[in-house]
């Protein structure tokens, strides 16, 4: 009998595709990422599966690679993307897919976040005379990287926010539209801060590798978000050097870099947190920003101020930036900056709270309101 009939066909040709077929043994596929240019192990894949009609089959990575809801799936184009569970998944390394019938599913480590999902962001926020998207650059594959600026009278200072350092990172992208939908809204406090501060934002840093489904976590010989002061002095990427113009443009007040962590576990994984930057001047500002995202962000997406990753902690200590200097810690190296950080923001849970992008999204308003607080 031929085996391919009765077995599902795994596909990484979709966009953000990413996986390789390691062997199938009856109803278990057995996979791993696509490492590409990058050294080590990360987690990141995305495959569509076409099942040739009912029952049940296994995934099963040969590393973690499945997240503590499971892997997010949507059953059809244009579909809404979930997670497989609502409740904590157990395995960190296979799941299950029962098919009612000859389907296609798409499933993900994450949700995906891709610049046709930024396309719809900005589409909504069409008609709103504040918001204006235009070019950073061109990525090294020749795509537009976006710029996207909220801008209300003639403001004298400006915030730079920063999303997909890391390719694969996409949930720090639901917060990011949430924190820009409430900078562009009617709220007073938002109109105060803009008047104030333009807020300008690169959604993707790394947008070749958001699109084509790339890890972007430790790229050899250094990924994006260690290209600011790497040996040797001149950047790799063209998105770093150009956000690295911006910043010395813009000589912003606060530059904050958003990111997710490792898939899960350990003490640093399940929630959202600032990670400290080894700088003792804008160390008193970091605290204060923890103690406003602790107030502003909400019951469904909460963040605690005691989570802040002082330098030098767990992962936090130089060796973890041998390759090359980060963003957060150049920006924090400029005079005019008074605070700038990355925050780490979880793929899936923060503790017991199971995220969706609608809730991190409310976790961006947070962040925004926190953000405006800073600056009052
Ligand atoms: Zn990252």
């Amino acid at each position: 009998m031929d085996e391919t009939a009765t077995t599902p066909r795994v596909s990484a040709a979709v966009p953000g595709g990413n996986v390789r077929v390691l062997g199938r043994s009856g109803r278990t596929v057995r996979l791993a990422p696509d490492m590409r240019d990058s050294s080590g192990r990360w987690f990141y894949w995305r495959f569509r599966s076409v099942f040739p009609g009912a029952g049940t089959w296994r995934f099963e990575f040969d590393a973690p690679a499945v997240g503590t809801r499971g892997p997010a799936l949507r059953l059809a184009d244009g579909a809404a993307w979930r997670w497989l569970s609502e409740a904590p998944f157990a395995s960190d390394r296979a799941f299950e897919w029962t098919a009612s019938g000859p389907e296609t599913v798409e499933f993900c480590q994450c949700i995906p976040y891709s610049s046709a999902d930024f396309g719809d962001f900005v589409a909504s926020l069409a008609g709103n005379p504040l918001v204006s998207v235009g070019e950073l650059c061109r990525s090294r594959k020749g795509r537009t990287v976006p710029l996207l600026r909220i801008r209300e009278g003639t403001p004298e200072a400006a915030i730079l926010l920063a999303c997909r350092h890391h390719a694969q990172e996409s949930m720090a992208s639901f917060a990011l539209e949430g924190a820009l939908r409430a900078l562009a809204s009617d709220d007073s406090r938002a109109r105060a801060m803009r008047r104030r501060a333009e807020i300008v934002a690169v959604p993707f840093v790394d947008l070749d590798g958001a699109e084509d489904g790339d890890q972007g976590k430790n790229r050899v010989p250094h990924d994006h978000n260690r290209d600011y002061g790497a040996p040797g002095g001149a950047h790799l990427y063209p998105e770093c050097a150009a956000v690295d113009g911006l910043l010395d443009a813009l000589r912003p007040l606060v530059a904050l870099d958003l990111h997710c962590p490792w898939l899960r576990g350990g003490p640093t994984n399940e929630h959202p947190y600032l990670v400290g930057v080894d700088c003792a001047r804008t160390r008193p500002a970091v605290r204060r920003l923890a103690s406003l995202l602790e107030r502003r962000c909400p019951p469904v997406a909460p963040y605690r101020a005691a989570d802040t990753l002082p330098f030098g902690a767990l992962w936090n200590t130089a060796a973890n930036y041998a390759d090359g200097v980060s963003f957060a810690a150049h920006a924090s190296a400029k005079p005019f900056v008074l605070l700038a950080n990355t925050l780490e923001i979880p793929f899936a849970n923060f503790r017991e709270r199971t995220q969706t992008p609608e809730t991190v999204r409310a976790f961006g308003a947070g962040v925004a309101a926190a953000l405006s607080d800073f600056l009052h």
